[in-house]
């Protein structure tokens, strides 16, 4: 599939140009939190750019900050990535890459382009300036290259403690771009990592690690989200200072943003801790591993991502096009009965013990299956209504006939109800006439209505996922004040017995949804068989 978007064209010209004979991209996630489908974006485009060009798609791990990382990130990850059908080329991780970095910062300040400042971060902070002013000197932007060797190499070996100096890019306390106002390319953590261990107390910047990474790498085309744009000047002088051989060039694109989702790692750190998810991969959550916890088709994904492109700007995408995009790739799956919320029906005049019914499960009719049929079957509670209420109603009530789908037409006659005046059980007729299949045409039945044995049906745990967001949330309220109290539905539901036999997990649950089964006695809502979009 070929999909257009102007970073495709950038790298078309440089194949064409010559400036380039074999494209690297890179996927390079901070291992601090699980992946979401706004990382899925950056996945997809990085690998597919890479694989129609016949170039290379790193997985590099962005681990310079020893604090917030942990190795269990790390595994999460790569299992997100893989299934998502994106097979990195080649593992790195950025800590290997500290002692160049070191070396790198060394050329800058035997170039006269970095020095150590004494200054503690806040006034660091208030000397910046603004967009309006021009930022201060630093009373120690002016010490020797040799001063600052020797206390950048003091850093290095623990001198000092946190915060107590830093080194800084000597660029231009007046540029308009605030990120050029000699940005602190290092800082002193005393901090364990999770790969260098003990071996190292002070750590790179971001905006000094990440251009030397993907230097060193060869990256050729580095995707980023549309935040850095104001540091691609910082980005490129970082690569030229620093004398990398390969020049890597950024491009920035816009985030993928999901409307009413929670996403971003920090939000769904912040449910995970107070318990109102159990863990990452709960399915009511956009990240990879709920994504697929849910069941979500990975063709899907692609698709999703592939049809919005690579958009400049950020809009807020709806969730409803990525379930556009499951119910086209789960609509060949066998179809099934399925009962949410079971009402009995007993058909006080049919004869037997009951039949088998041979139906297709599929559009095809190559999958055959028998639906057991018998003087009591299960209805779905809101198929039922006392007093029809209007023309529109296409279901049963007293009075009237609706074909059980598979079987026989059906008439309501009375109903049972308990103490609680709650109807538990609807008495019925039915006409033998009528039976799917013949050529009975005498009438037409008020719709037609799924169903499932009384006898021979399977009792299920039936979930259904809603949002985790109330709809239209003010997320500038509290999370907790917006959240959606409703948002896992579980039934005791019936399926048909071919639910348990057919080849799975997807089915079709005819006129509601399309459903996976997890084992013998519980299946779970992918997504509804039409949207609920009102939009
Ligand atoms: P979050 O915003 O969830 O905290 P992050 O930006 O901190 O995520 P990183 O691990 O730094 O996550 O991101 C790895 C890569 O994924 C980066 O190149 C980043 O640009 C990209 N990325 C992150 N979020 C999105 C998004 N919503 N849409 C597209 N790309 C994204
Ligand atoms: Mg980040």
């Amino acid at each position: 599939m070929e999909h257009s978007n102007f970073i495709r064209t950038i790298i078309e010209d440089d194949l064409k140009t010559g400036k380039h004979d074999h494209i690297v991209t890179r996927f390079p996630p901070e291992p601090n939190g699980f992946l979401h489908l706004g990382h899925a974006r950056s996945i997809i485009m990085n690998y597919t750019l890479a694989k129609d060009f016949g170039g290379t798609f790193n997985l590099r791990f962005d681990d310079t900050n020893p604090v917030k990382e942990d190795a269990t990130f790390i595994d999460a990850i790569q299992k997100d990535i893989e299934w998502l059908g994106c097979p990195w080329d080649a593992l790195y991780f950025a800590s290997d890459y500290f002692e160049t970095m070191y070396e790198k910062a060394c050329l800058l300040i035997q170039k006269g382009k970095a020095y150590v400042d004494d200054q503690p971060a806040e006034l660091i902070k208030a000397t910046r300036g603004d967009l309006k002013t021009p930022g201060q000197n630093s009373p120690y932007r002016d010490r020797s290259v040799e001063e600052n060797l020797s206390l950048f190499e003091a850093m290095r070996s623990g001198e000092f403690k946190d915060g107590e100096k830093v080194l800084r890019a000597k660029v231009d306390m007046a540029s308009p771009n605030m990120n050029m106002r000699d940005p602190v390319i290092y800082r002193i953590q005393h901090a364990h990592h999770h790969r260098t261990k003990d071996d190292w107390c002070i750590y790179p910047m971001y905006d000094f690690a990440h251009p030397l990474e993907d230097a060193i790498e060869g990256i050729t085309h580095s995707l980023c989200t549309l935040e850095f744009e104001d540091h691609r000047p910082i980005y490129d002088w970082v690569v030229r200072e620093c004398e990398m051989e390969s020049t890597p060039r950024q491009i920035e694109f816009g985030k993928l943003k999901m409307a009413n989702e929670i996403s971003g790692k920090r939000f769904i750190n912040a449910l995970v801790n107070d318990g109102t998810v159990d863990d990452y991969s709960d399915p009511r959550l956009v990240t990879l591993s709920g994504l697929r916890q849910k069941g979500v088709p990975v063709a899907a994904i692609h698709r999703f991502i592939h049809s919005l492109g690579l958009p400049k700007s950020e809009g807020e995408t709806s969730l409803q096009m990525l379930e556009e995009e499951i119910r086209s790739e789960l609509s060949s799956s066998p179809r099934i009965h399925l009962v949410k919320d079971p009402l009995l029906v007993t058909i006080t005049n049919y004869p037997s013990d009951g039949e088998l019914l041979t139906h297709a499960a599929d559009a095809e009719e190559t999958i055959m299956r028998e639906i057991p049929f018998s003087n009591q079957v299960y209805i779905e509670r809101d198929d039922f209504v006392l007093e029809k209420p209007n023309k529109k109603w296409k279901r049963l009530a007293l009075g009237i006939e609706v074909r059980l789908m598979h079987a026989y037409f059906i008439k309501a006659e009375s109903v049972v109800t308990d103490e609680s005046g709650q109807i538990v059980e609807i008495k019925a007729t039915y006409d033998v006439q009528t039976k799917s299949g013949s050529d009975f045409n005498e009438r037409k039945p008020n719709g037609n209505i799924h169903f499932v044995d009384a006898k021979r049906g399977i009792p299920i745990t039936y979930t259904e996922y809603e949002p985790l967001l109330v709809e239209n949330a003010d997320r500038s309220q509290s999370l907790e004040s917006i959240l959606n109290p409703d948002s896992i539905k579980t039934y005791q539901a019936v399926v048909e017995p071919a639910a348990l036999t057919l080849p799975g997990p997807y089915f079709q649950a005819i006129r509601s949804s399309y459903v996976m089964r997890d084992s013998e006695r519980a299946f779970h809502r992918v997504v509804a068989l039409r949207s609920s979009f009102k939009g």
